[in-house]
């Protein structure tokens, strides 16, 4: 099944490397990546602060079942999400917000698994990413190119 996924970071000094490990992890773990859209920088949604998030698209082929996707993700994003200490004995910081946008043309609504992403339609950094490598999908909920949705 093709799913997308939206990948979010806004801590640490490589933003651009930490979706590189998530993009990597993700192929390992939860199915083969299919297309990466380009980075993109936004602002923090939903709260403030002084980091700007980088945020892309991946399209993946993925043999989990919706909620095993999620328990993967959630996994990756755990293993990413730790403090480490890195060999000079500093810490620092990671974080990867994976969310998954669409699963084939599954609709799913259940207390721990929303799909579509509730989020998908007002936000900017999910939807351009999105279009970029999947300018033809279709919204599953109503059956409308994504593209008119979002006009
Ligand atoms: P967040 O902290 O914003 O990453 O939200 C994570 C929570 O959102 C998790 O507990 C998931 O169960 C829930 N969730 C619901 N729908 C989705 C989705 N499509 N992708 C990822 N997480 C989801």
């Amino acid at each position: 099944m093709t799913a997308y996924l939206g990948l979010g970071t806004n801590l640490g000094e490589d933003k651009t490397g930490i979706l590189h490990q998530a993009i990597d992890h993700i192929g390992e773990q939860a199915g083969r990546v299919l297309a990466c859209s380009s980075f993109m920088e936004s602002e923090p949604w939903g709260f403030s602060s002084d980091n700007r998030f980088l945020n892309a698209v991946v399209a993946i082929d993925t043999a989990l079942s919706p909620h095993e996707l999620l328990e993967t993700t959630q996994s990756i994003e755990r293993l990413m999400g730790r403090t480490h200490k890195t060999v000079d004995g500093n810490y620092t910081d990671r974080n990867i917000d994976i969310d998954i946008l669409l699963y084939g043309d599954c609709v799913i609504a259940t207390a721990e698994l929303t799909i579509p992403h509730a989020h998908l339609l007002q936000r900017r950094f999910v939807y351009i990413p999105l279009l970029e490598i999947a300018p033809d999908v279709i919204y599953p909920t109503n059956g409308i190119p994504l593209s008119e949705l979002v006009r």
